[in-house]
């Protein structure tokens, strides 16, 4: 018995199969060129000898991910850095004058932040949809990442 990894979910397979025992997804496929059936996870078509597209690591997708939050963290601090020598940009101007955004609220809100969008990359790495569940923690980074950024250059421009 051959070992093979799943396509799909990255599971061990056996040769044996003809779905995989984790995702349930078929193993036999059709060859897209010649029409024969063929193994999910061949490299080459043993029929029409075709070169067969790798299907998407989303190793490289936690990668990125995992990346992109580091590279947000930094960023936060530099904010916060730049907000701890210019309170005033976290004081919006409203009719009262008062303090909208104290600088421990926004501390406490890009900690949590950062708790929400790193929590997808460590389902992804225990369970299987890997692929589908990077993908959603990568396109909540983007968004909450553009939601601060708007927001810091809106406070910043209010106070100018
Ligand atoms: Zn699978
Ligand atoms: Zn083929």
């Amino acid at each position: 018995m051959n070992e093979k990894q799943c396509p799909y979910c990255y599971n061990k397979i056996t040769t044996e199969e003809n779905i995989c025992p984790t995702c349930k997804k078929k193993l036999n496929i059709q060859c897209p060129y010649c029409k024969q059936m063929i193994k999910a996870y061949d490299e080459v078509c043993p029929h029409c000898t075709t070169k067969l597209k790798k299907s998407f690591n989303p190793k490289f997708l936690i990668i990125l991910g995992v990346s992109l939050s580091i590279i947000w963290l930094i960023l936060q601090f530099t904010i916060i850095t730049v907000l701890n020598y210019n309170p005033q940009i976290l004081l919006e101007k409203n009719k009262h004058g008062e303090l909208l955004f104290a600088l421990p609220d926004y501390v406490n809100l890009v900690m949590q932040t950062m708790l929400i969008s790193i929590i997808p990359y460590i389902i992804a790495l225990v369970k299987k949809y890997k692929t589908r569940i990077s993908t959603t923690g990568l396109i909540i980074n983007i968004v909450i990442s553009f939601c601060f950024i708007s927001y810091f250059i809106y406070l910043y421009q209010s106070v100018k």
